[in-house]
C-alpha cells in the first residue's frame, strides 16, 4: 500500500477517512481526544503541502438514520483546537450545498463531513454511495485503522473510485507496519503475553500466535480455564467450561510445536470480586472453594519476568489480573515494568487492546513501549491473521 509520502497533494481536494468515533458526554463534549490527536500528523502533512483536507468519519451507531445526537458537528470545536486551525463543517455528503462549501475551501483548509453512518449504504459498502463520496474529492486517504476491519463504503469500496490515487495515512500505515513487524519478522526470542477475561475472545489470536512465537504466556482470568483443563483446582475463578477442550488442544499444539507455554504457578485470590475482599496467596496453584483467582502471584511474576527479560520481541494483549482494583494490580504492574525495562535494553514491544493500554497509561509507562496499537477490534483481527478490508483494498490498488 502507498503511504501519503508517495503523493503530492498540492491544490488537491483530499478525502481523508478518519476514525473520529470519540466518546461524548451529555453536553456533547469530547471526553477522550486520542483518536483526533492521532490523525494530526496526517492531516497536517496534507494541508502543509497545500492540500484541502476533507475529513469524513462515523460517530456512534445511528443505524442509517439522521440523528443529531450522533452529528459530527459536536466535535468541530475540539477538532479545530487539536488540528490547530478552523475545521469547517461541510454538512451531509449528499446535501446539494456540500459541493459549494467544498469549492469555497482554499489550499491548506480543513473541512469535516457529517456522520457517514446517517446513510445505511455506508455500512453496506455500497458502490453508488462510495461514488457519491468520491465526487467530492480528487484522491483518497485512509487513516482510520480503528475501522479498517469493516468493509464499508468509505473504508474499502471507495478505493475503486480512485485507482492509483488511494493512500494510507501515517496512522494506518504505522499500525500495519508495526503489526507486520511483529507477525512477519520478529527478532527472536518472541514472547506473546495474552491476558484478559475470556479464552473465547482470544482463541483465534492464540491459534495464530502458536505458529509464530517462541514463548506464550497466558495470564488473567482466561488462565483459569487452562489450569482447570490441566487438573488444577480453580475455586470460583473465572471459567469457561465449553473452552476446556479448546484449552487442552492449545496446550497440546504448543507442546507439539516446541513452543514454551507458561501459565500461572501461584495466585492472589479473593473471597469476593471487590476491592475490599479478603485476600489469600496460594503457595501452590490450587485455589480453594470459595476463593477466586484475581491476580498472578509473586512466583508467577518472577517466572514470567524471567521469560520477558530474555525476549527480543514482546507482544502484549490483555491484563494479567483485575488491574482496575489496586489490590489486584501488582501482577499487571510488574509485567508492565518488565516489558518497559526490557524495551529500554533493546527489545521491541507492541502493546494493544483497550485494557492493556489503560493499564500502561495507569502505570505511566507508555513512553517506554515501542508501539501502542489503538486499533481495538481491528488490531485483534490483524493479530488473528485476517486481511482487514480497509488495508486489503489499499494493497490491491495499483
Ligand atoms: P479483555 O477485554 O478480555 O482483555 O479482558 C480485560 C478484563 O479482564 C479486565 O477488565 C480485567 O479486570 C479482567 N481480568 C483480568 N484478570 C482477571 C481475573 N483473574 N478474574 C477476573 N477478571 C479478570
Amino acid at each position: 500500500m502507498k503511504s501519503i509520502d508517495q503523493a503530492n497533494f498540492n491544490g488537491k481536494k483530499v478525502l481523508i477517512r478518519v476514525d473520529y468515533n470519540v466518546p461524548l458526554n451529555e453536553q456533547f463534549e469530547v471526553t477522550d481526544t486520542t483518536r483526533i490527536e492521532r490523525t494530526k500528523e496526517t492531516v497536517n502533512a496534507i494541508t502543509e503541502e497545500g492540500g484541502i483536507a476533507i475529513l469524513m468519519s462515523h460517530l456512534g451507531r445511528p443505524k442509517g438514520e439522521v440523528n443529531d445526537k450522533y452529528s459530527l458537528r459536536h466535535i468541530v470545536k475540539t477538532a479545530s483546537a487539536i488540528l490547530g486551525k478552523e475545521v469547517h463543517f461541510l454538512g451531509d455528503v449528499l446535501d446539494a450545498e456540500t459541493p459549494n462549501k467544498i469549492a469555497a475551501l482554499k489550499p491548506g483548509d480543513i473541512g469535516l463531513l457529517e456522520n457517514l453512518r446517517f446513510h445505511a449504504e455506508e455500512e453496506k459498502g455500497d458502490l453508488e454511495f462510495a461514488r457519491a463520496i468520491a465526487k467530492l474529492g480528487d484522491c483518497y486517504v485512509n487513516d482510520a485503522f480503528g475501522t479498517a476491519h469493516r468493509e464499508h463504503a468509505s473504508t474499502a469500496t471507495i478505493v475503486q473510485c480512485f485507482p492509483g490515487k488511494s493512500y494510507a495515512g501515517y496512522l494506518l500505515y504505522n499500525e500495519a507496519a508495526n503489526l507486520d513487524h511483529v507477525l512477519q519478522n520478529p527478532v527472536t526470542p518472541f514472547t506473546a503475553i495474552i491476558g484478559g477475561s475470556k479464552v473465547s475472545s482470544k482463541l483465534n489470536i492464540l491459534n495464530n500466535l502458536l505458529d509464530k512465537v517462541d514463548n506464550l504466556i497466558i495470564g488473567g482470568g482466561m488462565a483459569y480455564t487452562f489450569l482447570n483443563a490441566l487438573g488444577v483446582k480453580i475455586g470460583n475463578s473465572l471459567f469457561e467450561e465449553d473452552m476446556v477442550p479448546v484449552a487442552k488442544e492449545i496446550v497440546k499444539k504448543a507442546h507439539l510445536r516446541g513452543i514454551n507455554l507458561y501459565l500461572p504457578i501461584d495466585n492472589i485470590c479473593a473471597d469476593k470480586y471487590a476491592e475490599d475482599a479478603n485476600t489469600y496467596t496460594t503457595t501452590q496453584n490450587h485455589i480453594p472453594d470459595g476463593w477466586e483467582g484475581m491476580d498472578i502471584g509473586p512466583k508467577t511474576i518472577r517466572m514470567f519476568a524471567d521469560i520477558i527479560k530474555n525476549s527480543r520481541t514482546i507482544l502484549w494483549n490483555g491484563p494479567l489480573g483485575v488491574f482496575e482494583m489496586k489490590k489486584f494490580s501488582n501482577g499487571t504492574h510488574a509485567i508492565a515494568l518488565t516489558v518497559a525495562t526490557t524495551t529500554i535494553s533493546g527489545a521491541y514491544s507492541l502493546i494493544g487492546g483497550g485494557d492493556s493500554i489503560a493499564a500502561i497509561t495507569k502505570f505511566d509507562l507508555g513512553d517506554y513501549i515501542s508501539y501502542i496499537s489503538t486499533g481495538g477490534g481491528a488490531m485483534l483481527e490483524y493479530l488473528e491473521g485476517k486481511a482487514l478490508p480497509g488495508i486489503k483494498a489499499l494493497n490491491e490498488d495499483e
